[in-house]
């Protein structure tokens, strides 16, 4: 089916840039499912959440006051970022310390809408991410909240993932290894959504971006639905 789907893609392009841009709000699959999209298409991949999930955590491993915006902006440009862009390999390096796990624990969660929230910061983790998509000459899947619209809106392909807030919170909570209460798991997942939109618009498709619904579709229902989505759009150039 797949293998079907990437063959009517002309060469997929070779040589010539190929971004997939996808946005969601947590919960929508949109990090499995974008690294898949990857795999599949063999773009590199960019998590942004992780950068700014990896800023969160230096940020309070150095004490920073995640109040001054001016310390925090300071700090992500400051910020030694090692992140993995290929969709086969996940690693987050700061500084030589491996925070891949640390990063995704509840405390940095809770903490990160805040960091996201601090403009300055914004600016330079763009830039960051702009330059990680040149590196990769513009072959890429990069996931986040403002990436059809702000990162890269002149994407070959533009996304928005998106799931009704239950099948969002049932992911999460199932993701999380069923360890969170429901009041902590709306604390992840709906309330930093609704602090986060305070800065990105990520709940309606900006136009030209295409909406993805997968609140009644399993995994690879939603990737095969992403690839289709791509092939369509390439198809129609
Ligand atoms: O995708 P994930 O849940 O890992 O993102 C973590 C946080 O990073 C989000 O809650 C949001 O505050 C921030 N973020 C953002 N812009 C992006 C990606 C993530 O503000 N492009």
């Amino acid at each position: 089916m797949t293998q079907e789907l990437i063959e009517t893609l002309p060469a997929l392009r070779l040589g010539r840039p190929l971004v997939v841009a996808i946005d969601g709000p947590s919960g929508s699959g949109k990090s499995s499912v974008s690294k898949e999209v990857a795999r599949r298409l063999n773009l590199a991949y960019l998590d942004t959440g992780a950068m700014y999930r990896a800023l969160t955590w230096y940020c309070l491993d150095r004490g920073t006051d995640l109040a001054d915006a001016t310390a925090v902006e300071l700090a992500a440009e400051e910020l030694p970022l090692d992140i993995s862009t290929s969709p086969h390999s996940e690693f987050v390096r700061v500084g030589g310390a491996d925070v891949t796990d640390a990063i995704r624990e509840p405390g940095i969660s809770s903490a990160v809408s805040a960091v996201a929230t601090t403009l300055g910061a914004r600016t330079e983790l763009i830039r960051r991410q702009r330059a990680l998509i040149e590196k990769h000459n513009r072959r890429m899947v990069v996931e986040g909240r403002d990436i059809t619209t702000v990162v890269v809106p002149g994407a070959q392909v533009r996304m928005l993932l998106t799931a009704s807030e239950e099948a969002r919170l049932r992911r999460r909570g199932i993701q999380l290894g069923g360890t969170q209460s429901a009041e902590q798991l709306a604390a992840q997942v709906t309330q930093r959504d609704a602090k986060d939109s305070t800065v990105v618009n990520f709940t309606q498709a900006a136009d030209g971006v295409v909406t993805l619904d997968s609140s009644d579709l399993d995994f690879e229902e939603t990737v095969v639905a992403a690839l289709r989505i791509v092939t369509k759009v390439i198809n129609h150039e």
